[in-house]
């Protein structure tokens, strides 16, 4: 027999003995569940399912679950084989096995464990009222018989309430691992230039204040270079605005593909971008600024419908002792204006 419900939810010879020895079944308790099948159950069977459905049918959540013909006669065909398997060779896997695979249907279809708990004791209630006269009339047989009947629920009741606890763990861990999915992902997109995949403004500015800071403690040199797109306005304005979506894109590309990998870069506004160069002087930083120049001047960019030729210009600026960051941006700016000035595709330094 399958038995995957024992394995997802650890049942094992031991831990079924565990869970016998929890509600109390034993051995002997096997007579008993014969006799409660020959005695009660097989001989009322129909008066016992009409009595428990009567009753059930009484529990507004229950009217709402079985709402159709159909489902009620799926859920009647249910308790007649529950009914009729109620105890039978309740230690082995196999009786486990059944009784997680309906807790699990039940769990799936959205049944509340209040309601679960309450027909369980619907049905052992149907069970005793349908006792016959020569049971009540034997105070040791209705107790032997009553006694059971609670021991079988009670391990019956954990078993569905174990399908139910778990599953619903397990889909809090699943909504759990999504949220951490949604907010890393929330998180990224906070800092992530959605067009070109570099950080945005705001973190390669803060990412800058930091290396400012980290610097000065360690007395490295620290470099930034501001990079703008030279004459930009013209590439939207003659091959639209796509176009200059697809150049910001192979440059930011190029620049990114010509950094070493402790360096930083940053999309600081339309068409500029902000490098953040760890741990290089001046001249480091004017050979890597002339890299990157001369990598994106030699090549034109292939667009859709044409190739284009696309120059940056270039200012870059050691930051001084004890400067912070917005003097160290604006001397880069004036790098920048000045590398423009000088008539583009070029790269300044600061004083
Ligand atoms: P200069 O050589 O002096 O830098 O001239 P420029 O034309 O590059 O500079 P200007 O600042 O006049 O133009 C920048 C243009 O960049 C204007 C703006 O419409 C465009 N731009 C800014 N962000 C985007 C974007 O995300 N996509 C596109 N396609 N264009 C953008
Ligand atoms: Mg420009
Ligand atoms: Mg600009």
């Amino acid at each position: 027999m399958d038995l995957q419900y024992c394995e997802k939810f650890g049942y094992d010879k031991s831990k079924v003995n565990e869970r016998l020895a929890l509600v109390g079944l034993s051995d002997a308790d096997h007579t008993t569940a014969g006799r409660i099948q020959q005695e009660v159950i097989v001989p009322r069977f129909n008066a016992i399912v009409d009595l428990f459905f009567d009753q059930l049918l009484k529990i507004s959540d229950a009217r709402q679950m079985l709402h159709s013909d159909e489902l009620l006669s799926a859920e009647r065909k249910n308790q007649s084989r529950f009914l009729l398997s109620l105890g039978m060779g309740f230690d082995s896997l196999s009786y486990f096995e059944d009784r997680l695979r309906v807790g699990v249907a039940h769990s799936a279809a959205g049944l509340p464990i209040s309601l679960y708990i309450c027909s369980f004791q619907l049905l052992i209630q149907s069970i005793i009222e349908n006792f016959p006269d020569t049971l009540r009339n034997n105070i040791d047989d209705y107790r032997t018989f009553t006694r059971f009947l609670m021991k079988i629920s009670t391990l019956d009741m954990s078993l569905a309430i174990d399908t139910c606890f778990i599953n619903q763990l397990k889909s809090f861990e699943q909504s759990l691992d999504g949220m951490q999915v949604l907010a890393s992902h929330l998180e990224k997109h906070a800092v992530t230039d959605s067009l070109t995949g570099m950080v945005n403004h705001e973190h390669v500015f803060s990412e800058l204040q930091q290396a400012i800071v980290k610097t000065q403690a360690e007395q490295a040199p620290l470099c930034i270079v501001m990079a703008d797109i030279d004459h930009f306005k013209s590439v939207n304005d003659n091959h639209g605005h796509l176009a200059g979506d697809g150049v910001l894109k192979e440059v930011a590309s190029r620049i990114k593909n010509s950094l070493r990998g402790f360096d930083i870069v940053g999309r600081y506004g339309g068409e500029e971008f902000l490098l953040i160069l760890n741990r290089a002087d001046l001249q480091t930083a004017r050979m890597v600024a002339e890299r990157i120049r001369s990598r994106i001047a030699a090549t034109p960019i292939d667009l859709p419908e044409t190739l284009l030729d696309v120059t940056i210009s270039m200012g870059v600026a050691m930051v001084k002792p004890d400067e912070d960051v917005n003097s160290l941006v604006e001397r880069a700016d004036k790098a920048l204006y000045n590398a423009k000035e000088n008539g583009r595709n070029q790269v300044a330094l600061a004083e």
